[in-house]
């Protein structure tokens, strides 16, 4: 219930979501005040601070502490709280804001670290673009968009051609900065709506948005050669190859697509290496329940044998 009401907090703008705890903060001051001085109720001012300070600024949440307690302070007094001294009193309100602000201080911390967490687990640590499993979260979520409204699914392999010989020439580490160059060059390269990972090794992945079928073919095409001159430009003298498969019937599982897209790349490479190579599978809207990927004469290849896809 807690995290249902804290993701609750993180859709709702913040300007609304100041409002609401105001308007609660006030609720609870009434509350507080027509239940008595006898009925302890100071926890509850606890719940519109934390929701302040889930999502606000530490400035934002003093502000914030500093107003629950001033509220609770006011209830106190109307209520005629018998203080033997002023100093106790003033010690019993800076207490209470003590306690208030590192309850909001503390949540804005516990959300800040969710949130590095949350992004380290989609993301590939050498290249910072999607790692693997981000990847098939989003591709999963597509592909279940692309059955229900009946639109094309487009997923494309690429993998850095002969990608041993650059370890053995300039070691592991200048390795590394290639795959790095190559991610950041694919990274550039998409178009906004485009989605790139890595996959592990020298092998990324492509989810191309909003392409219909006709287009497809000409966008992984922009993409590598953007990607390429990018790389030339940059001084790394490394090639790509590209296979990227259309479903216009979507495939039945995400790993289907995957190993499409999988086999057409090594079909590239296979070929003449640093080439994009694609496919649309079920161009004459083939049934289900037949294997599209392996429907022979549902594949538009290029220049290749469509039984070996
Ligand atoms: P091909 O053109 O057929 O793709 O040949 P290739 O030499 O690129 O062969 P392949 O793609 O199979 O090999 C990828 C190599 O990438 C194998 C592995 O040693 C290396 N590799 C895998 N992960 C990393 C990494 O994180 N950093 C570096 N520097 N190398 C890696
Ligand atoms: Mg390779």
């Amino acid at each position: 219930m807690i995290s249902r009401m804290f993701a609750r907090i993180e859709s709702v703008e913040q300007s609304l979501l100041l409002a609401i705890a105001s308007a609660t903060l006030i609720i609870i001051g009434l509350l507080d005040f027509v239940s008595g001085a006898e009925l302890a109720s100071s926890v509850f001012y606890l719940l519109p601070v934390a929701i302040v300070g889930w999502r606000f600024h530490y400035r934002v949440s003093g502000m914030f502490a500093l107003a629950a307690t001033l509220i609770w302070v006011v209830v106190i007094i109307a209520l005629g709280m018998p203080y033997s001294s002023a100093f106790a009193a003033l010690w019993d309100g800076v207490s209470r804001f003590i306690v208030y602000f590192a309850f909001a201080v503390l949540l804005g911390h516990v959300r800040q670290a969710l949130e590095q967490a949350r992004k380290m687990a989609m993301t590939d640590h050498l290249t910072g673009v999607a790692n693997a499993r981000y990847f098939r979260d989003l591709a999963e979520r597509e592909l279940e968009h692309c059955r229900r409204y009946e639109r094309p699914f487009t997923l494309a392999y690429i993998d850095i051609d002969d990608f041993k010989d650059v370890n053995d020439k300039i070691g592991h580490s200048g390795g590394d900065r290639v795959i790095h160059a190559v991610a950041d060059a694919l990274k550039t390269s998409v178009r906004r709506v485009d989605e790139v990972a890595r996959q592990g090794g020298d092998e990324f992945m492509l989810f191309l948005h909003e392409v219909d079928v006709q287009q497809a073919e000409s966008v992984l095409h922009q993409i590598h050669s953007r990607a390429s001159n990018l790389l030339d430009l940059r001084g790394h003298n490394v090639t790509l190859s590209i296979g990227g498969v259309t479903w216009r019937v979507p495939p039945a599982t995400l790993d289907e697509a995957i190993h499409s897209a999988d086999r057409v790349m090594y079909e590239v490479k296979r070929g003449e290496k640093g080439k994009v190579l694609h496919r649309t599978v079920g161009e004459n809207l083939a049934p289900r329940s037949e294997d599209p990927a392996r429907t022979g004469s549902d594949l538009v290849s290029r220049g290749i044998d469509p039984s070996r896809a």
